[in-house]
């Protein structure tokens, strides 16, 4: 599936098989977590994508190939691939193990083709290994939602009573991490969602209600997972002294002006991007430790489109996930692929 412009939905093409440069992997993608930032970038919203793109930064699938140089998987590997594609390496943030804010970085499924296709390639250095106990599906959302929530949970420090604004893919797993590490979950919502807030406790939050409402208990820290900047001042206002508010999206609507009372007592705004990897090594060796289980919508790859939809409406339960190939290497939902081309093309859809 293919953007060619933001804001129009995806299209159906073929691509020609893309060829690993060196030290890429050539990567045959079983899997790939639907983020909302994909959907940031169809609305436009994040303005600065390659197009047209191959969406799609939670890959996971076999290594197929090797480009020159190339050395630290073998055919046959199952690799996932996250957002952070490529840093320079070189940059006062790079040489200072923040490489996440890498002037120069690059991100997959953004600036590099990404998942939502048959192939894709990637910098072997930015890989890593799927932790064995999770199938290619439900593995997939563990590469963002899991890991960059993840270190937003780190941002928020120590704190015990911990609010999470919004329960969407990111949440449903830190949920589960925050309370591994012995901390109390509080949830919000929209209004209504009795449903969300019945997974929110069934995952083990010892409260969930409207984000109108206060919390029964003043919080410690808060993550805002919607992209919605009013639920910063009210995460401010549900906080003890202390407190980090943590942005965990890559964009959001304006934060409204708020009275300076309630940042008063060393409570602080702040915001994750995107992810080192060392984050990605230490969050993939705790995930099945806890263990994390992800509860993904999965949908055919052709309907990419719908995958996006249910993130919009807020309807998704877990995660969503395209499924590309069957792990007997067929293609989802379609016969056979096509052989006997001139030049190999893969399908960034499989032909209905
Ligand atoms: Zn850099
Ligand atoms: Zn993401």
């Amino acid at each position: 599936m293919v953007l060619e412009r933001q804001g129009t939905p995806l299209q159906p093409a073929e691509l020609p098989d893309p060829e690993p440069g060196s030290g890429q992997l050539l990567i045959s993608v079983s899997a790939c977590g639907v983020c909302r930032t994909d959907l940031h970038i169809v609305d436009g919203d994040l303005t600065e994508p390659k197009l047209p793109l191959v969406l799609g930064h939670q890959i996971v699938g076999t290594v197929a190939g090797m480009g020159e140089g190339a050395e630290r998987y073998a055919v046959g590997d199952r690799v996932g691939v996250p957002w952070l594609g490529w840093t320079c390496g070189e940059c006062r943030y790079c040489t200072s193990g923040r490489e996440n804010l890498c002037d120069r970085a690059r991100f997959t499924g953004y600036d590099i083709d990404g998942g939502y296709a048959e192939l894709a390639v990637a910098d072997e250095r930015f890989c890593f290994p799927v932790p064995r106990d999770y199938p290619d599906e439900q593995a997939a959302p563990l590469l963002c939602a899991g890991l960059i929530g993840y270190r937003a949970l780190r941002l928020v420090g120590d704190a015990e009573r911990i609010g999470f604004y919004g329960f969407g893919a990111s949440a449903h797993i830190l949920c589960q991490v925050a309370v591994h590490q012995g901390r109390r979950v509080f949830v919000f919502t929209r209004e209504g969602d009795a449903d969300g807030q019945q997974f929110a406790r069934s995952l083990g939050a010892e409260w969930a209600g409207s984000s109108e409402v206060a919390p029964p208990e003043e919080l410690d820290g808060a993550i805002v997972f919607a992209p919605v900047g009013p639920l910063m001042t009210a995460g401010l206002r549900a906080s003890a002294k202390g407190a980090r508010i943590i942005s965990a999206g890559i964009h959001m609507s304006d934060i409204p002006a708020f009275p300076y009372e309630i940042l008063w007592g060393e409570r602080a705004l702040g915001s994750v991007a995107n992810l080192t990897r060392r984050d990605g090594e230490e969050f993939l060796d705790l995930a099945p430790r806890v263990p994390v289980h992800t509860e993904v919508e999965v949908h055919p790859l052709e309907a990419a489109d719908d995958a996006l939809d249910s993130i919009r409406s807020g309807a998704l339960r877990g995660a969503a996930v395209l499924r590309i190939r069957t792990a007997s290497g067929s293609v989802s939902g379609t016969g056979p692929r096509r052989g006997g081309d001139a030049a190999p093309r893969h399908r960034a859809r499989p032909r209905r």
